[in-house]
């Protein structure tokens, strides 16, 4: 069975991202770029299903500028066996995406399609689903719980107020959330044997697909600076506050 997994490069978590002085735009020019964070957690997934016997080829594919390469062998690291890098310098929206993910499917055919839960850039949390639509293929959101049972996945979801667990056809599209597992750390053998596996190039032209914008960002701010907190020492003073601030 085969296990594509989408692989999105962002601006690492631990960065504080800045808005332009113009307000048109963030400020990504110089900053630390990683594996989006729910991706790393989708290989780790696919790699556990390899190592189970459950899946014999992890293709991880990326979309975007040059740098994706980076992102790709990372995963390679991680225990992908091949990549391939859809090479844009546009910016992709979730439905553009969406559309460069089916295409490559429909060329490889892989039986379960692995997805981040949402990216932590635009945080739009959209191409899962538009992909298992556009695929016409079940689909398995915000999976904690994963589990391959002939030609089904049987995952167990995240949902207000508690789990919900589903059995999925194959091929379906999965998206991982935080409690799926914890990503393994990459050492530095691996990353050497990384470099030598194979890494595919593709365009959108190629695979037929218009990725040109549907949505304009219209301006960015930044959130409000909030007034600092106060510490006090007693539960009484506490109450004095409260009741002066007219809380209580
Ligand atoms: P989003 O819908 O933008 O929040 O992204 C959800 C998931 O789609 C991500 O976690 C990735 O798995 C995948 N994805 C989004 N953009 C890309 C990209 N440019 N290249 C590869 N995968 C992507």
């Amino acid at each position: 069975m085969k296990a594509l997994v989408a692989v999105k490069r962002v601006v690492d978590y631990n960065v504080k991202v800045r808005v332009k002085a113009d307000g048109s735009d963030v400020d990504i020019g110089n900053v630390k770029m990683s594996m989006n964070p729910f991706d790393e957690i989708a290989v780790e997934e696919a790699v556990r299903l390899k190592e189970a016997g459950k899946v014999s080829e992890i293709v991880a594919v990326s979309l975007g500028g040059k740098k994706c390469e980076d992102t790709l062998r990372t995963a390679l690291a991680m225990g992908a066996d091949r990549a391939i890098h859809v090479e844009t310098e546009a910016a992709l929206e979730p439905l553009a995406v969406a559309k460069l993910l089916k295409a490559v499917a429909d060329k490889e055919q892989p039986q379960i399609l692995l997805l981040g839960k949402q990216a932590i850039d635009d945080d739009a949390n959209q191409t899962a689903q538009m992909l298992a639509a556009l695929m016409n293929a079940p689909q398995g959101t915000f999976v904690g719980k994963l589990e391959i049972d002939g030609s089904e996945a049987v995952v167990t979801r995240e949902i207000d107020g508690g789990m919900e667990t589903v059995a999925l056809k194959l091929p379906a599209v999965i998206s991982a959330d935080l409690r799926l597992n914890e990503p393994r750390y990459v050492k530095l053998p691996q990353i050497m044997q990384a470099k030598k596996k194979p890494l595919e190039k593709s365009t959108p032209e190629e695979l037929g697909v218009n990725t040109a914008p549907r949505m304009q960002a219209v301006s960015y701010a930044e959130p409000k600076a909030r007034k600092a907190g106060e510490k006090v020492g007693s539960v009484a003073e506490l109450v004095e506050k409260l009741k002066a601030a007219k809380v209580i």
